[in-house]
């Protein structure tokens, strides 16, 4: 279940990705730049540490550890350097994925058991300018990740390094070549759609029109194949906004692939950018069967929640609910916590509330995060997916906002929408029974 809704997760939300997960925490001026810089500097000086006892631990057992704490004590003798100086709780990732089963550790690990069918292939593409551990506690405007590569280097970049390759190779130049390179060496290789739109991106920024026409002419021409060349065609075509010539690929797409949701969505997508949103929304409904339950009741469930008590949605009637579908280990519900705190906090006394459905591994995971970071509302522990059945979740976050009569709102009410939305449903009596 974990890896399909990871999957879903990351498809659903591929275009905003950049921008959904980045909370910038910039820090105030003074004494406070001075600690940030200090504690770069510190938290380099652990990287460049455990680079070496990598080396070390690779020299004596042929291998990568499996994690970083692995290293000590005989590689790395002091714990305190897994121990990045910005993070507040003292040895915890910021992805709990990340998280070290050993001992407590700052650092994302990126070769761990988990990700290292997926690094290794990626390392053949990239090189081993790859990012290996990286530290997510200092994100600001400037750049969200600290890194220690493959070989040793460290440097900055976005959460999503794929997408700024110059941070990796130095240049704009060294990276066109390397991203060059790579394709020349794996041309079939679709996993690294990635790599096309970051090249075109790289084109454009050095004025190579010619070399970026020439790519998009022959993945045109591969787009025809299947969904993943329409899908990396479009990646691409969305970096040079043409998006006129991208409405006329993608109905022809729709011809191809009626009712193919890959279509449709970024049809929706196409017609946002043109202006045209009554067709924007015709596409985004056509995409998204759920869309059609908005303004309906919201079938009732029964369930125990965690304290061991029944609960349903019958008993939030004459309440505008939140039925909240998330996890500790998605990292983008994590993100909205703090803004799902606020909004709960502000509106509480108003008749919002919150229904938490965990899809967590383990019900410890659930009750750790929530007694750890004192979230108020009522969980429900979804361990053997049947909410998840019920209302066909294929991805989350999934939040449904349900109003004072037991109807749906919207099934995607977070970030900035949600607040605005709990105004409006809390403007509205409940219906008499
Ligand atoms: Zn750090």
């Amino acid at each position: 279940m974990k890896a399909i809704l990871t999957v879903a997760m990351v498809i659903g939300s591929s275009i905003t990705s950049v921008n959904a997960d980045t909370p910038a925490e910039k820090p105030n001026e003074g004494l406070m730049t001075e600690q940030h810089e200090k504690n770069i500097e510190i938290c380099t000086q652990n990287l460049v540490a455990i680079g070496k006892a990598i080396e070390a631990y690779k020299k004596e057992h042929g291998d990568f550890p499996e994690w970083l704490s692995d290293l000590h004590p005989k590689h790395l003798a002091d714990a305190n350097t897994l121990i990045c100086p910005t993070d507040e709780e003292g040895g915890k990732t910021i992805f709990s994925l990340n998280t070290d089963p050993k001992m407590p550790v700052s650092y994302g690990y990126q070769f761990h058991p988990e990700y290292r069918k997926e690094k290794s292939a990626q390392r053949e593409i990239y090189g081993d300018v790859m990012p290996l551990v990286r530290c997510r506690h200092h994100t600001n405007e400037d750049f969200d990740c600290l890194n220690l590569s493959f070989s040793s280097k460290i440097y900055k970049s976005s959460h999503v390094w794929e997408s700024t390759p110059e941070d990796l190779y130095g240049s704009h130049e060294a990276a066109i070549t390397a991203l060059e390179d790579a394709l020349a060496r794996h041309p079939d290789n679709r996993r690294f759609f990635e790599v096309h739109p970051q090249l075109i991106r790289l084109y454009t920024k050095v004025g190579n029109e010619q070399s970026a026409n020439a790519l998009i002419e022959r993945l045109k021409s591969d787009a025809t194949k299947d969904l993943d060349g329409y899908r990396m065609l479009f990646d691409v075509l969305v970096m040079t906004e043409r998006y006129e010539e991208m409405l006329e690929i993608f109905k022809a797409a729709e011809q191809q692939h009626p009712d193919a949701e890959p279509i449709l969505w970024r049809l929706a997508y196409i017609y946002k950018k043109l202006g045209n949103t009554e067709l924007a929304e015709v596409y985004d409904r056509k995409a998204d069967p759920k869309y059609e339950l908005w303004g309906k009741s919201v079938p009732d469930f029964s369930a125990t929640d965690l304290d061991g008590n029944p609960i349903s949605l019958q008993d939030y009637h004459g309440k505008v609910v939140l039925l909240d579908f998330w996890a500790v280990w998605c990292g983008f519900c994590i993100d909205e916590m703090p803004d799902l705190k606020r909004v709960y906090d502000t509106y509480k006394e108003q008749g919002f509330d919150i229904i938490g459905v965990s899809l967590d591994d383990t019900e410890k995971e659930l009750r750790d995060y929530i007694k750890e970071n004192d979230i108020q509302w009522r969980q429900i522990f979804d361990g053997e997916d049947s909410l998840v059945r019920q209302y066909g979740i294929r991805g989350i976050p999934a939040p449904w906002l349900i109003d004072r009569d037991g109807k749906l709102i919207s099934h995607k009410a977070r970030g900035e929408d949600l607040e605005g939305l709990v105004v409006e449903a809390l403007k509205n009596k409940p219906e008499d029974r």
